[in-house]
């Protein structure tokens, strides 16, 4: 056998500013590294519970060891979970996530180190360096089920560390942390009054284990001593006997699985202590759905909606699902296949009576049972979305200001559900700035009013001001603002709303909203005057517009662009383009407002021999006005600019 030798080792920078931060800037619950020690252990139980699936040779009575030693100052925390080889401890406890450890200091920077630091820790995925918050010095040993050496790494957490292979032990990792000398000393406790104390005490321990690890599902044990006084035949105390001090296990957490226990006896406390455990989030759940369900398939859920949405929620490469368990065996995490993609900001597990444990991958991916349970947890969530907005409005607001745009995509993947989903759409409407549902905007519909209306563009405060809204505002009927670009979608499929269609009021003609016999009269009467203007407009403007002709949808403009009916709007046709399938432009119609002042110059001027250039001109410039009113962009900007400053130097010179 080769010498045993010891390498040393670098941290890379931003490991080191970590560690220096966890060493100098986190004063208040120190503890928290024992809950990340347990929690790397426990995962570690997890993995190795899952191989010995495959391989029976590993022990699966998953056990968590803390050995307290006053007279040293340590505190030893061992399990049998799958141990690490020489390469993965480099790889996972010599080096750190750049990401991880920078996103981390981003945030302590900007809560003001102290404030919420600790219970960011595990959210970064640097857990195992919070040992250094309560340790000068520790040491790792570990041994890899099947490797024929163990490995020790040792840091005193100062820039550097050292790497050995070691005679194997069972699988499973032992992490010893020598105590800080304030965490040991009892006369510091005052002087810091959120410190727990001595984390050689037993007392202690058990204190921090209960408050955040007592449903870790592995026994996690502590040795103590119990004297035992001497007796006699009779079990009296022999008077001036021998004292016998014998040390035994005693498990101090509960184990019990949260989700296995009635939903109803289950504390919101203990839901933000198993909800941080499974998420590293450091902020307590908007909601909380659990429940059992049984008959032809049985298996319990149990979700929770974080406070904030993920930054990736939206990229396509996001991971997300549920954590899946079978009878309490943990087969893995996020099982996309449990719940459907519009749901993907939910955390949380199932946990399966009916699948084998031997399940596999891609056996997940196409079982019937596991199907079924993605169908019924969807309804559940969908129901009780439907409960909370029913019951608690502001909460589920927030639910939806936080995921409305997930939600909508349920139009798009799973349109059997669009109509239980159009009950959940909250919207902005032109008469409430709030969140109206689309139920409530039905209620206010105006007499003779039957189709629901809706404009779609990508900012609430352009497409408030919008032309096409004019005709509506002055009728008085509302008009709901869509601003995202998953809408186009939610409306195509959609279609109706409770027997009333949906219409875009920026297209097709208006019809459906309540007129009266004067306006009638008056739109026959305009068309006779106009039909010279109009017809010439349509033949120079021929190469841009699909049709130019009079609107009643204007009442301060001049002019708007409106879709054929069954046309795309042009977000739609952005969509396609940013989806990579361009459409093939589609021309417009040029509506012109008769009352505007403008629109009576240019039909006088249609009268004029020689006035094609100037109309031309004229009708460019209104279409171009039409597209920057409703947000789209020009495609010919500076020519648009140069007329316009041309059409002032006129205007001033002669004095209008
Ligand atoms: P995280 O747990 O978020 O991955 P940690 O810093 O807590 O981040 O741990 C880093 C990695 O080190 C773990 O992902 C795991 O691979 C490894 N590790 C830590 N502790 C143990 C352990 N007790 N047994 C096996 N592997 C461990
Ligand atoms: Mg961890």
């Amino acid at each position: 056998m080769s010498k045993p030798t010891i390498e040393t080792r670098s941290f890379q920078a931003h490991t080191k500013k970590l560690l220096d931060l966890m060493i100098h800037s986190i004063y208040s619950q120190k503890d928290v590294f024992l809950r990340e020690l347990i929690s790397n252990a426990s995962d570690a139980i997890d993995k190795v519970r899952f191989e010995a699936l495959t391989n029976t040779d590993l022990a699966t009575d998953g056990k968590i060891k803390l050995i307290p030693n006053r007279a040293a100052n340590t505190l030893t925390i061992s399990d049998n979970g799958v141990g690490m080889t020489y390469d993965e401890v480099i790889e996972h406890i010599g080096t750190i996530a750049k990401s991880g450890s920078e996103a981390y200091a981003e945030k302590l920077k900007e809560l003001g180190k102290d404030v919420a630091a600790p219970d960011l820790i595990g959210q970064f995925g640097v857990g195992f360096y919070s040992a250094f918050i309560v340790s000068d010095e520790v040491t790792l040993e570990t041994t890899k089920a099947g490797e024929k050496h163990g490995v020790r790494w040792h840091s005193k957490g100062d820039g550097e560390y050292t790497i050995e292979r070691i005679k194997p032990s069972v699988h499973g990792t032992t992490v010893t942390l020598h105590l800080r000398a304030a965490e040991n000393a009892d006369a510091e406790e005052e002087a810091l009054p959120d410190s727990e104390g001595d984390f050689t005490d037993a007392w202690t321990l058990r204190k921090v284990v209960k408050k955040y690890s007592d449903f870790i599902a592995y026994p996690i044990v502590l040795d103590v001593e119990k004297h035992e006084v001497e007796r006699d035949a009779d079990g009296k105390v022999v008077e001036g006997g021998k004292t016998e001090t014998k040390v035994v296990e005693e498990t101090i957490n509960s184990q019990k699985a949260l989700w296995t226990r009635t939903p109803a006896e289950v504390t919101p406390e203990e839901h933000n202590e198993f909800y941080k455990h499974l998420t590293h989030d450091w902020t307590a759940p908007l909601q909380t759905l659990h429940f059992h369900v049984e008959g032809t398939q049985e298996f319990t859920a149990l979700l929770y909606v974080p406070e904030k949405a993920p930054m990736d929620l939206y990229s396509r490469e996001q991971k997300r699902g549920l954590q899946l368990y079978i009878k309490r065996v943990f087969i893995g995490a996020e099982v996309k296949e449990l719940i459907p993609e519009y749901f993907r900001f939910i955390r949380g597990l199932v946990d399966s009576s009916d699948l084998p444990l031997n399940v596999s991958r891609e056996v997940v991916q196409q079982d019937a049972v596991v199907n079924r349970i993605k169908k019924t947890v969807t309804t559940k969530l969908i129901n009780f979305f439907k409960d909370l907005l029913a019951k608690d409005r502001a909460a589920y607001e927030k639910v939806w200001a936080e995921y409305g745009q997930a939600l909508k995509e349920a139009f798009h993947y799973d349109p059997a559900v669009k109509d239980k989903m159009a009950d959940l759409l909250l919207v902005k409407t032109t008469k409430d700035e709030g969140w109206s549902t689309l139920a409530e905007v039905v209620e206010r519909m105006k007499e003779g009013q039957t189709a629901l209306y809706y404009l779609t563009g990508e900012k609430f405060d352009v497409l408030r001001e919008a032309p096409q809204l004019e005709v509506f505002a002055k009728k008085g009927v509302e008009v709901v603002l869509l601003g995202e670009s998953i809408d186009e979608i939610v409306v195509s499929v959609l279609d109706k709303y409770k027997d009333h269609e949906l219409k875009s009021a920026a297209r097709g003609e208006l019809d459906g909203l309540p007129e009266s016999a004067e306006d009638k009269a008056k739109q026959e009467e305009q068309s006779d005057k106009f039909a010279d203007l109009l017809g010439k407009l349509k033949t120079l403007l021929a190469n841009d517009l699909a049709d130019v002709r009079l609107t009643t949808r204007l009442t301060d403009s001049a002019a708007c662009l409106v879709a054929e009916e069954g046309g795309l709007s042009p977000q739609l046709e952005r969509i396609y383009a940013q989806l990579g399938q361009p459409m093939p432009e589609q021309k417009r119609i040029l509506e012109l407002n008769p009352d505007h002042a403008v629109v009576s110059a240019m039909s006088q001027l249609a009268q004029l021999a020689g006035s094609d250039e100037k109309l031309k001109d004229f009708g460019e410039m209104l279409i171009d006005q039409a597209l920057i009113a409703e947000g789209s962009p020009l495609k010919h900007p500076a020519r648009f600019a140069k007329r316009v400053t041309d059409a002032m130097a006129r205007a001033a010179v002669t004095g209008v």
